[in-house]
């Protein structure tokens, strides 16, 4: 199935859709204000100017655009996309088709019978792009061959200054259009980054705190460990929130949640931009320090634990206590598994010997030997 990184086929086809219809109202006002100015310096026949101009090529677009509207709104999801792109193909040839029979005086401006061959381009498929050009191909042919010769031919141009009237009128017809076109399509292409930026950023963190998830940690990881050449050194700590069933039991999970959340908000304070914070887990955090030792990353995770464990001002909890402890290792080798696991068997070091602190792997490994 076609799928292009901006612009979607349905999306192409309704940015189509917009452009038609402007282009149609553009053409009818203008052609209705030549009406009121127009002075081709022969003898001007108004009724045949109104059917050639405004009523013949309104009703025709109207109808066009109105097929397509339909086949766009009713048919798009049903049929597939090579249907739905014959249509399209049709319609809007046949829609500049209108345009150029009616200036049949003006034989240059069958040209643009070819441009939805540009249009094209859009498709990221090679067979419909072939189709595409089959299609306006044939339809420019039928138009030139058998339509423009049966229109009646309004008035021949024999004066420099009918010329140079249409020229402007062409001109900024396709000027004008031309920044329609580009205005919505940018627009398209914007709201389009927009949902990709969201669909990234959802599945990258975590939809209640805003951390990075635990997928996104170990891919920031494995970034940070292929780029370590030894002279940039990075650290790591593992947080876990003490108790925090008990928590659950006694204030409820709504709670509970507000105390996971105050552990985020006292670790963003904590660290620098150029740090990343991720939820590894449940009541679980891990954070990646640049440019820092062990020391470092232990002295953070300190003033971490100390702010969790003296927050001012929770009435909620009666101020009641909680803590939270931490394990800071410097990465020296090895893999990224490896590597939280030794800053994680510092945290559960932390944990048996009385929780609300911080441990650093080097002590764990000192202490355990
Ligand atoms: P320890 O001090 O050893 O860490 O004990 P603990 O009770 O905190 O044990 P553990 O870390 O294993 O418990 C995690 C608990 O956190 C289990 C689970 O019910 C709870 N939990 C996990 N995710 C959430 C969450 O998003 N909100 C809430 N309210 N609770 C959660
Ligand atoms: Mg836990
Ligand atoms: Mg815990």
């Amino acid at each position: 199935m076609y799928n292009n990184s901006f612009i979607t086929l349905p999306k192409w086809h309704r940015l189509l859709l917009k452009a038609m219809t402007v282009g149609m109202f553009c053409f009818f006002v203008f052609a209705v204000i030549l009406y009121l100015l127009y002075d081709p310096g022969v003898p001007f026949d108004r009724e045949l100017y109104v059917r050639q101009f405004i009523v013949i090529p309104t009703v025709s677009q109207i109808v066009i655009v109105s097929l397509f509207g339909c086949s766009v709104l009713f048919l798009e999801k049903h049929v597939s996309d090579w249907v739905m792109t014959t249509i399209l193909s049709v319609c809007v040839t046949s829609y500049l088709g209108v345009m150029v029979s009616i200036h049949n005086s003006v034989p240059e401006m069958s040209i643009l019978l070819i441009y939805p061959i540009f249009g094209a381009t859009i498709y990221n498929s090679r067979r419909i792009m072939i189709m595409q050009c089959i299609i306006t191909m044939s339809v420019y042919f039928v138009i030139k061959s058998f339509i423009i010769p049966k229109v009646t031919l309004y008035v021949p141009i024999n004066t420099n200054r009918t010329y140079f009237i249409i020229f402007i009128g062409l001109t900024l017809g396709a000027v004008i259009i031309s920044f329609l076109l580009r205005s919505v399509s940018t627009e398209i292409v914007k709201k389009s980054i927009k949902e990709k930026e969201k669909l990234e950023i959802a599945a990258r963190c975590d939809q209640m705190t805003g951390f990075y998830n635990h997928r996104t940690f170990y891919e920031v990881l494995n970034e940070k460990i292929n780029s370590f050449d030894g002279n940039s050194r990075f650290s790591l700590i593992v947080f876990d929130i003490d108790n925090f069933k008990r928590v659950n039991d006694r204030f409820g999970h709504a709670s509970g949640d507000k105390i996971i959340l105050k552990a985020v908000d006292i670790i963003k304070e904590n660290i620098r931009n150029s740090d990343s914070a991720f939820r590894y887990g449940g009541e679980e955090f891990a954070v990646i320090i640049s440019d820092a030792g062990e020391d470092t990353a232990a002295k953070i995770a300190g003033r971490i634990v100390n702010s969790f464990y003296n927050r001012k001002n929770d009435f909620e909890f009666n101020n009641e206590k909680f803590s939270i402890s931490a394990g800071a290792a410097e990465y020296t080798g090895g893999s990224a598994e490896e590597f939280f696991n030794s800053a994680d068997s510092a945290l559960y070091y932390a944990k048996n010997h009385g929780k609300n602190q911080c441990v650093k792997y080097s002590e764990f490994i000192l202490n355990k030997t």
